[in-house]
C-alpha cells in the first residue's frame, strides 16, 4: 500500500489549472471519505479537511464492534482496488481486520493529519457571495470549503423502535452498533429485538453466553451457508508473491457476485430455483417448537438482503433459545410483553433493529443557494444523480448516497466509481476556473424517473418492508441495475450533465 492512484481523468481537454485547487471539506472518515481524500490528493488537491464525529477512522467498522461482526462480502473484494491486502486471514474477514485495514490506509496515505476527530457537523450552508460551503459544527466553529463531500453513508444512525415503556426498563438495553462490552451477558436472560444482518452475526455469540435467549423476530430471513474459511499459509504466500494473483481473485469474486443481480429482478429465472432449494433445506428445521413462520420467509428471496451464516440456525434452534413471533406490545420494568400477553422476563435487551437509512444526511441542515433546503427538496424521497449530486446544490457531492446501495456486490466497488466521478467534477471546476459546478435540473429529473422506473422491476419493491425503501414505499437506497452500468455512467465525461458557472449569471461551459 502507499501508492497514490492516478486519477481516471477524462478532463485532459481542459486547460491546465490557473488558480489554486479547490478547498475540500469531507464529512466522515469512513470507507468513502478516506477514498475521496486519497483520490483528490492524487490530482493535486492539497487543502482537504475530513470532519469525523468519532475518535478515529473506519466509519461503520469502528461503530459495529459487536461480537461476531464481520463482512458478508469477501475481503479481497471488500477493499480498495488500488490498495489490495494480500494478508487477509480469511475469505470473510472479521470486523477487527477490516478496521485495521482502514486504519492502515489512513497511515499509509498519511490521512490522519487531514482529520478532525470528535467534530459533529450540524449545518452546511452554501454562501452565494463567496461560492463556498460553510460547515457549522456543534463545538468546533465553522469550516469552509469550495467543495463539500458528504460521506456519512447510509448506515450510521442506529434505529431503536419507539416501544411503549422502553424508558421504564430496569435492566440493560443497547443497540448492536453501540455494543456495551463492559456488560457481561453470562448467565443472563437476554432478549434480542430484530433478526437482520447484524443480529444474525451477534445472536450465536449471545446464545452461547446467555442462560436464556428470546429472539423477538418480526420476519425471518433467507439465510444461506457461509463459504468462509481461513486462507492456508501457502495461499497467503501466493497472494504476497505471485504478481496479479490477488487482483485476478478479486475480479473472479466481482464477476461471480455480479451475476447475482439477476436474482434481484422480479422476473428472475434464478429465484424460483433457489427458493425451491432454500425451502427444501429450511423445511427440515420446522418442528412443533420451531414453526414454519419462524424459519421460512413469506416474502420473495432477495427482497431483503440475503444473509449468510453457519451458526444462525444452530443458535435459534438451541434449547435455551425461544423464538417469539408475536409482536411486542410493550416493555415493562422486568422484560417484554407481547400482544398475546406473554411476559418474557429479561435482564438485557439488545436491539438489532438496524439504522435510520432513508433520511439521508439528517439531522444536518443543508442549505443551497437562495435558501434551498436539501431535506425539503427530498420531501417526497431522497434522490440524486448517480446518488451523488442534486440540482440546486452546487459543489456538493454525496458518497454512498441515495440509490447506491447494493443487494449483490461490494459497496466499495460503488464507492470507488463515485469517487472517480467526484474527482472528474472537481478537476472540471478547478481547471475551468469556474466557481460552481452544478447538476442540470433536467438531468436530475431524468435520473430520478429512470431509477424509479427500473426500481419497479426489482424484487426490492415486491412484497416486503425493508430499509431499502422509505415509508411511502419508494426505493431510496438501492441501485437498481448491474454495478458495471453504474461504472460506465459514473465514468462518463461530466460536462454534458453539469453546468460550470463563474457567477450567478455566467455559464462558461455548456454541452
Ligand atoms: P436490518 O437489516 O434493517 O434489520 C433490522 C431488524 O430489526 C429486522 O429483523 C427488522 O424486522 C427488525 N425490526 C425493526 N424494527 C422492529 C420493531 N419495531 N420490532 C421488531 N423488530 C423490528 O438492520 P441490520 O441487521 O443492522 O443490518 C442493516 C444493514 O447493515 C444490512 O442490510 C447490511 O447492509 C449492513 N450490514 C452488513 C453486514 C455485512 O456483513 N456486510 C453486517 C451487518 C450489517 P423486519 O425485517 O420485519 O423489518
Amino acid at each position: 500500500m502507499g501508492r497514490i492512484p492516478l486519477s481516471r481523468s477524462r478532463t485532459r481537454h481542459l486547460p491546465p489549472p490557473t488558480g489554486p485547487a479547490p478547498r475540500v471539506v469531507i464529512l466522515g472518515a469512513g470507507m468513502s471519505g478516506l477514498c475521496a481524500a486519497i483520490r483528490l490528493r492524487g490530482i493535486g488537491v492539497g487543502d482537504i479537511t475530513i470532519l469525523e464525529r468519532s475518535d478515529g477512522v473506519g466509519g461503520t467498522w469502528r461503530d459495529n464492534h459487536y461480537p461476531g461482526s464481520g463482512c458478508d462480502v469477501p475481503s479481497h473484494l471488500y477493499s480498495y482496488s488500488f490498495a489490495p491486502n494480500p494478508n487477509w486471514t480469511r475469505k470473510f474477514s472479521p470486523q477487527h481486520e477490516i478496521l485495521a485495514y482502514f486504519e492502515r490506509i489512513a497511515d499509509d496515505y498519511d490521512l490522519r493529519p487531514l482529520c478532525r476527530f470528535g467534530v459533529e457537523v450540524t449545518e452546511a450552508c452554501f454562501d452565494e457571495t463567496d461560492n463556498v460551503w460553510r460547515i457549522e459544527t456543534a463545538e468546533h466553529g465553522e469550516f469552509v470549503g469550495d467543495v463539500f463531500i458528504a460521506a456519512t453513508g447510509q448506515l450510521n444512525r442506529p434505529f431503536i423502535p419507539d416501544l411503549p415503556g422502553l424508558d421504564r426498563f430496569e435492566g440493560t438495553a443497547f443497540h448492536s452498533a453501540r455494543w456495551d462490552h463492559d456488560h457481561d451477558l453470562t448467565g443472563e436472560r437476554v432478549g434480542v429485538v430484530g433478526s437482520g444482518a447484524s443480529a444474525i452475526q451477534f445472536v450465536p455469540h449471545v446464545a452461547r453466553q446467555a442462560a436464556e435467549l428470546t429472539l423477538f423476530q418480526r420476519s425471518p430471513n433467507w439465510v444461506a451457508p457461509k463459504p468462509d474459511r481461513a486462507f492456508s499459509p501457502r495461499e497467503l504466500m501466493a497472494f504476497r508473491r505471485i504478481p496479479g494473483l490477488a487482483k485476478a481473485y478479486r475480479f473472479s469474486i466481482y464477476a461471480r457476485f455480479e451475476m447475482r443481480f439477476n436474482m434481484m429482478m422480479q422476473r428472475s429465472w434464478m429465484r424460483p430455483l433457489l427458493t425451491k432449494m432454500f425451502v427444501k433445506e429450511l423445511s427440515k428445521l420446522v418442528s412443533d417448537r420451531t414453526p414454519w413462520a419462524a424459519v421460512i420467509p413469506d416474502y420473495p428471496l432477495g427482497c431483503k438482503r440475503i444473509l449468510i451464516s453457519d451458526d444462525w440456525y444452530p443458535a435459534i434452534l438451541a434449547p435455551t433459545t425461544t423464538i417469539e413471533l408475536d409482536p411486542i406490545a410493550e416493555v415493562v420494568p422486568d422484560g417484554i410483553v407481547t400482544t398475546s400477553g406473554t411476559h418474557h422476563r429479561l435482564d438485557t435487551i439488545i436491539f438489532g433493529t438496524g439504522f435510520q437509512t432513508t433520511k439521508f444526511l439528517t439531522p444536518i441542515t443543508v442549505t443551497g443557494p437562495e435558501g434551498a433546503d436539501l431535506h425539503e427538496t427530498w420531501a417526497k424521497g431522497a434522490s440524486a444523480h448517480l446518488g451523488m449530486t442534486v440540482s440546486g446544490f452546487p459543489n456538493l457531492f454525496i458518497l454512498y448516497g441515495p440509490n447506491t446501495n447494493l443487494g449483490h456486490n461490494s459497496i466499495i466497488f460503488m464507492t470507488e466509481r463515485q469517487v472517480d466521478h467526484v474527482v472528474m467534477c472537481v478537476e472540471n471546476l478547478w481547471r475551468s476556473g469556474a466557481d460552481r459546478i452544478e447538476l442540470r435540473s433536467e438531468v436530475m429529473a431524468a435520473s430520478d424517473a429512470e431509477i424509479q422506473r427500473r426500481a419497479a422491476r426489482t424484487v426490492w419493491v415486491a412484497g416486503c418492508d425493508s430499509w431499502y425503501k422509505d415509508e411511502a414505499g419508494r426505493l431510496t437506497n438501492n441501485w437498481p441495475a448491474h454495478t458495471y452500468e453504474f461504472w460506465r455512467r459514473a465514468a462518463k465525461d461530466p460536462t454534458d450533465d453539469y453546468e460550470l458557472v463563474t457567477s450567478r449569471d455566467s455559464v462558461i461551459t455548456t454541452s
